[in-house]
């Protein structure tokens, strides 16, 4: 190998949310679907049980009241602060508490609540190249996913392509922490400098990555010829990742997509 030679990669790290699919959709039909669920399904429980069911827990607890709600326990409790689930289901047992309910039926509910909300979350829609583009890289590199989300990539089919999968999150260390990124890169057994990062977040996906020597795929659909630092790629798409492994000179999987 000479000097010239670029580092063969052995790694590739992927970000979730807004890169292997769009985000907003399913989470905004996340949100609203389980607040409603509970809402329905929580009226429907007290009129059986010859409880009162005016005002409904919507009318005392609006939406935007759950995410302030949130908001305000990320504040008093900044370790959980990227715990999203944690967050969640605590916000909403505090307020079925204030609702009236005993406080381990309240617990109940939240859970419930908690399960209708993972349900949704998990019908995000990979962008079509995503399934093929795995399978190719799988056949180069090893593959790992991080995210700050609370999508499980083992419940989805996507999951059989990585065999580390991290939610920062949940290990209290979202991007931009560096622990996720190293904990990914431990367990596939792979340097920084022989890894590659995508993701489409300058703040929790570039810089971070970048700072620990990673190569980084950006994916940002912006036009815009703003020459890059060194080892960061803008991407308008996940699907223009073999054309750019190539130009690095690393292995790539010959795929179309028809
Ligand atoms: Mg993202």
């Amino acid at each position: 190998m000479t000097m010239t030679d670029p580092l063969p990669l052995q790694a590739i790290t992927f970000d979730l949310d807004d890169t292997l699919w769009d985000n907003h959709g399913v989470m905004v039909a996340t949100e609203t679907g389980h607040y409603a669920w509970l809402d329905r399904e929580l009226a429907g429980w007290l009129q059986a049980h010859g409880r009162s069911t005016s005002p409904r827990f919507s009318e005392c607890f609006p939406l935007e009241s759950f995410e302030l709600r949130r908001r305000a326990l990320a504040h008093a409790h900044p370790l959980h602060r990227g715990h999203f689930t944690w967050l969640r289901e605590r916000a909403l047992t505090e307020m079925l508490g204030e609702y009236g309910l005993e406080p381990a039926t309240a617990e109940q509910w939240a859970r419930a609540a908690m399960a209708r909300f993972m349900e949704l979350r998990h019908r995000v829609e990979p962008h079509p190249e995503v399934e093929p583009l795995l399978t190719g890289l799988g056949r180069h590199y090893r593959l790992a996913s991080i995210t700050n989300g609370n999508v499980d990539i083992q419940r989805l089919a996507l999951g059989r392509h990585f065999p580390v999968a991290i939610a920062a999150g949940e290990i209290l260390a979202p991007k931009p922490d560096p622990r996720p990124f190293l904990a990914a890169l431990a367990r596939l057994g792979a340097s920084p400098a022989r890894a590659l990062h995508v993701g489409d977040s300058w703040r929790e996906d570039v810089e971070p990555a970048r700072r620990l020597g990673m190569q980084v795929a950006w994916i940002s659909p912006h036009v815009d010829d703003t020459p890059m630092p060194p080892g960061i790629h803008r991407l308008d798409h996940v699907r223009e990742l073999p054309a750019l492994l190539r130009r690095l000179g690393q292995p790539a999987p010959e795929w179309e997509l028809r």
